[in-house]
């Protein structure tokens, strides 16, 4: 394994970024290839402590010669968001300095070719970090971009062209769902991920051997031992169910028994009122129509203070918020439903 340090310029004399990158060479070169990656939103934790686990099951197949395709692992993708805190608090999910979210703004190229990127020396080291983020996974075969939501399950988010292709990483995994999606005009990781082999020979997209997916690995504050361990766990079965590494201890997994949603039935809740929420629901409940999901109380004591709020449609809770303070508008929770949510603002990639 061989460790090397990429370095991001700053907008400002003295200031520069610095992230670590992890390196296994594989021993096939006809074997699938990998890239992992975790904290692109760099508050978002559970996938950095999946990733530490992960490290030692690694280095322990490359001792017994059991790497097969090349690995790259980047434990923390953004230190940028990394050292943004204002007045005390941490900030990782957009650039303070921009306003643009981490995980968007990424080029979205036409073709696998790094080539094609567009030049960001004067860009903004957020732009170069994403660059070199695309730079470092483009023609990997397999992408994962580790995240998690507020509250939730663990989940994944996978475009459609890849389905039901990556069902056995989905069971490898051991995610509770699957959100698919068609289109991505803001340019998430992901999609700079997988949109550049949506139009290419089927010699260069490869989809037999694809993988590209955000996954959320449940909410904020689930950075816990033994769910690292079992994330771990999943993220290596899944190296081995698609052979980058061998290893004939693992059993396959079986199928995926887990939900499949299509992005278009995901319900997002807009809060009607500001105030404190008294939530009805957890991620994981099943609701039926009707079923109240929360109570915002905006005028504590007063009659009328409360409103309620109600399932659109029948399904189940997928994430919630993790605090309790909300303006009106703001999303609930993310209700997965049973047929298409009449909320237009449905269907794009949340994360
Ligand atoms: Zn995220």
């Amino acid at each position: 394994m061989q460790k090397t340090i990429e370095r991001i310029a700053g907008d400002s004399e003295g200031v520069a970024y610095e992230f670590p990158v992890f390196r296994f060479e594989g021993a096939d070169k006809s074997a699938p290839t990998a890239y992992l990656q975790a904290a692109l939103h760099a508050g978002e934790l559970p996938g950095v402590v999946a990733i530490d686990a992960l490290m030692p099951m690694l280095t322990k197949a490359e001792a017994e010669s059991r790497i097969r395709g090349a690995i790259t692992v980047v434990p923390w993708a953004n230190p940028i968001g990394r050292a943004q805190y204002h007045f005390g608090e941490h900030q990782g999910r957009f650039n303070l300095g921009t306003r643009t979210n981490f995980n968007r703004a990424f080029p979205l190229l036409a073709a696998p070719h790094a080539e094609l990127l567009p030049d960001v020396s004067l860009g903004g080291a957020d732009r170069r970090l994403k660059h070199r983020l695309v730079e470092l996974s483009l023609g990997r075969d397999i992408v994962l971009d580790l995240h998690c939501d507020d509250e939730g399950l663990a989940y994944l988010y996978i475009h459609a062209s890849l389905w039901p292709a990556m069902a056995d990483c989905a069971a490898a995994m051991g995610v509770d769902a699957v959100l698919l999606w068609n289109e991505d005009s803001s340019g998430t990781f992901e999609g700079a991920s997988i949109m550049p082999y949506q139009n290419v020979p089927a010699s260069v997209s490869r989809f037999d051997r694809r993988v590209a997916t955000t996954v959320e690995y449940r909410g904020m504050l689930d950075v816990d031992g033994a769910l690292a361990a079992s994330d771990a766990q999943g993220l290596y079965r899944l190296l081995v169910t698609r052979g980058v590494v061998q290893d004939p201890s693992v059993l396959k997994a079986s199928s995926f028994t887990g939900a499949v949603v299509p992005l278009e039935n995901i319900d997002m809740m807009p809060s009607p009122r500001a105030g404190a929420i008294l939530y009805d629901v957890k991620p994981g409940d099943r609701v039926a129509k009707g079923d109240r999901l929360a109570t915002i109380v905006h005028a504590p004591g007063e009659v009328g203070g409360r409103t309620e709020v109600f399932a659109p449609q029948s399904g189940f809770i997928l994430t919630r918020r993790s605090r309790r303070i909300i303006r009106a508008g703001e999303d609930l929770l993310k209700l997965a439903g049973d047929k298409r949510s009449d909320d237009a603002r449905s269907g794009t990639l949340e994360d």
